[in-house]
């Protein structure tokens, strides 16, 4: 059996420490840009509006996952689902209750959705989970009650809509993929176009936190940030090691809050390359998007980049 130098550094213990990319590492991921469009060229230079992934902590991702990184050319030959004149549209399907009190906002999230990936959003109405033959228990630490990842997918499978690029499960109920598990955020098939996840810890109340007045913007915050990062997954596109990044790996709450609501060069890069919108109109409608919400520093960032892609109009 032929074995890589690559594989003999992942094998070896010590390599397990991340060590960031250099800057040829960073551009070698984005690929060669020169015979795209300019604002699009600009848009993935990595200028210093990316920043650099720090060391990892012992609990964070990158100490606990041994990952390489998915340069843009990887992506591309791995042949990924594309959107295309049949299968166009993102489908959400809520799962159980959406109370305006304690859940984010079905329209705001599919207002964010739909800017993020420059694709029709439709959310479907809530369907009732009882009728769905969706396995059950009760959390034994939480007391809260969790859905089986599986059967909710085989019933999104059985359901997935002719014109769906994908359709993903959304609920506020916690979850579980299997009885020997404690609990798991989401789960998705990428090629069968179905996926599942749970706000519920996003919720500080789920924590046994009093509810602030910023509570509800928080809450909506980590669940643009959950949808937008699994359903790139769906793409096909795997975890950053590039950049800080949405699509950094995150093993806790407070790793997952510190990434960005933002692509890296490189992941923009797969987006524009499945979905071919144009790079200057998303930033605006993101802009748009994170203004009216209060999200003041993406507002900036969106707004910065703005004015180096398209700096005359
Ligand atoms: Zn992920
Ligand atoms: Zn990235």
């Amino acid at each position: 059996m032929l074995i890589s130098p690559g594989t003999i550094l992942l094998l070896s213990p010590m390599a397990s420490r991340f060590t960031p990319p250099s800057r040829a590492q960073q551009l070698a991921a984005i690929g060669l840009t020169t015979a795209l469009p300019q604002p699009l060229q600009r848009a993935l230079e990595p200028r210093d509006d990316f920043q650099p992934l720090p060391e990892p902590e012992p609990s964070d991702w990158l100490r606990n996952h041994a990952e390489v990184g998915q340069t843009f050319d990887q992506f591309t030959r791995s042949l990924p689902n594309r959107p295309d004149n049949h299968r166009s549209k993102l489908y959400l399907q809520p799962l159980g209750r959406f109370n305006e009190s304690d859940a984010p906002s079905l329209d705001q999230l599919r207002r964010f959705t739909a800017a993020f990936f420059m694709m029709e959003v439709v959310v479907l109405p809530a369907s009732d989970l009882a009728q769905n033959h969706i396995m059950s228990r009760r959390n034994p630490g939480t007391g809260q009650r969790q859905l089986l990842t599986g059967d909710i997918l085989n019933a999104l499978q059985a359901r997935l809509p002719k014109d769906a690029f994908v359709l993903l499960g959304i609920t506020m109920t916690d979850l579980y993929p299997d009885p020997s598990w404690n609990f798991v955020f989401g789960q998705a098939a990428p090629r069968d176009r179905v996926g599942v996840y749970s706000f519920a810890r996003y919720d500080p109340r789920f924590y046994g936190q009093t509810p602030t007045a910023d509570s509800r913007k928080l809450m909506l915050r980590r669940s643009c940030k959950v949808l937008a990062h699994e359903t790139c997954h769906m793409f096909g596109i795997e975890h950053c090691v590039w950049f800080r990044c949405l699509l950094n790996g995150s093993n806790h709450l407070a790793e997952s809050d510190a990434r960005p609501l933002h692509l890296c060069p490189v992941d923009l890069r797969k987006l524009q390359w499945s979905t071919g919108f144009d790079v200057v109109e998303r930033y605006r409608r993101l802009l748009d998007f994170h203004r009216q919400e209060g999200f003041e520093d993406e507002a900036q960032w969106f707004e910065k980049r703005l004015r180096f892609i398209a700096p005359h109009n």
